[in-house]
């Protein structure tokens, strides 16, 4: 198998296992110095408001995931539930509080939202200066000519994970699962920028199989427990599965899996990101550092200000409760 692998580093005797979580954790480090240096310069911790609008499973493991994330390296981490029932414009009422609101460093809303709400109204209604996932059209814009701007940090870490890892990407037939603004289309456009030569699948693609057989790097994000399995990779592959879906674990629980049939696929693979603790724990560092970044833009051109706001409930619609979830240190 190894001959197969192209530089990989893959040992013949199994698949490796790309873990997101190390890395994750190194980040970590660097992140929390990095926001005691903040809280120490400019007075208090920055907020990353997140804003759940009704209960969706996914999102909820996830979100769980970054306020522990915002504890742990020192920020306040602040979850803004809004009922199903919020109209748009509550919504973006809402949002324009916290765009507003100068203890506010970033806002991130998750996705899904409810099928009535006009997802373009909603980005467009967050700060591109808060927008630490990179969902606003003028980061997305920024990011497809190439700019810097804040990215969409799930597509980033499925990148980042690849190249921390020592997987050369320049040059790789890689085919991308999924074409979401949020992850399959950004991640597609970062992997041209490392010079992979990129596929896009997507629901109406006719023959998933034909192509993903094609492919030296697979990155998978369609949210469809076991949509790749086995018998449709290349052996050597290697996978980057950003899936995240809630089955049965068959015991009356439920567990956590990818969009990749981990059993089938592990004998052929040179390399796979595990679920959970693969692309998902480097998706919160890196929201994290995105979040850094934006509170230093603020705080330095006086944007930025601990006092009266910072922990400060929003008020907010009928439909809207908040509760501070984080820490303010
Ligand atoms: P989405 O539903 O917005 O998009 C799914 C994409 O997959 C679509 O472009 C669709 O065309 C494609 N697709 C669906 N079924 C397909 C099929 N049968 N064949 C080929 N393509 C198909 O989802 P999303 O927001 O892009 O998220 C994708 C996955 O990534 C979900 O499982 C989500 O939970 C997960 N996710 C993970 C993280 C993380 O940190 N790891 C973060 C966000 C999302």
């Amino acid at each position: 198998m190894s001959d197969e692998l192209d530089g990989t580093g893959i040992a013949a005797s199994g698949p490796r296992l790309l873990a997101g979580s190390p890395i994750a954790a190194e980040m970590r480090v660097g992140l929390t110095r990095d926001f005691a240096a903040f809280r120490e310069r400019w007075g208090a911790a920055p907020t990353l408001a997140i804003v759940l609008v009704g209960a969706d499973a996914p999102s909820a493991v996830y979100l769980q995931q970054i306020l522990r994330t915002c504890d742990r390296v020192g920020v306040d981490g602040r979850l803004v539930e809004i009922g199903a029932g919020v109209t748009s414009d509550a919504l973006c009422e809402e949002i324009e509080r916290l765009n507003a609101d100068p203890s506010v460093a970033g806002i991130i809303v998750q996705m899904p939202l409810p099928p009535l709400i006009p997802l373009r109204t909603v980005i467009d209604s967050i700060d591109p200066a808060k927008d630490v996932d990179g969902i606003h059209p003028r980061n997305a814009g920024l990011l497809s000519l190439g700019y810097d701007g804040f990215l969409p940090a799930t597509a980033q870490a499925s990148v980042e994970i690849l190249k921390r890892s020592g997987i050369e990407i320049a040059g790789k037939r890689v085919v991308v699962i999924g074409r979401s603004n949020v992850v399959g289309k950004p991640a597609a456009l970062l992997l041209m920028r490392e010079h992979g030569t990129v596929t896009v699948l997507h629901s109406r693609t006719r023959d998933l199989a034909h192509h993903t057989r094609d492919a030296e790097i697979l990155v998978v994000a369609a949210g469809r427990p076991g949509l790749v399995t086995g018998d449709m990779l290349m052996p050597g592959v290697v996978v980057v599965d950003v899936g995240i879906n809630v089955v049965s674990d068959g015991a009356g629980g439920e567990k956590l899996v990818g969009d990749v049939d981990f059993e089938s696929a592990r004998d052929v693979v040179g390399a796979i990101t595990p679920v959970p603790g693969g692309v998902g724990p480097l998706t919160n560092a890196l929201l994290l550092s995105h979040l850094l970044r934006a509170a230093t833009d603020q705080a330095e051109s006086g944007r930025w200000a601990a006092g009266p706001a910072a922990g400060r409930l929003s008020g907010g619609p009928a439909a809207a409760s908040a509760r501070n979830a984080g820490t303010s240190r």
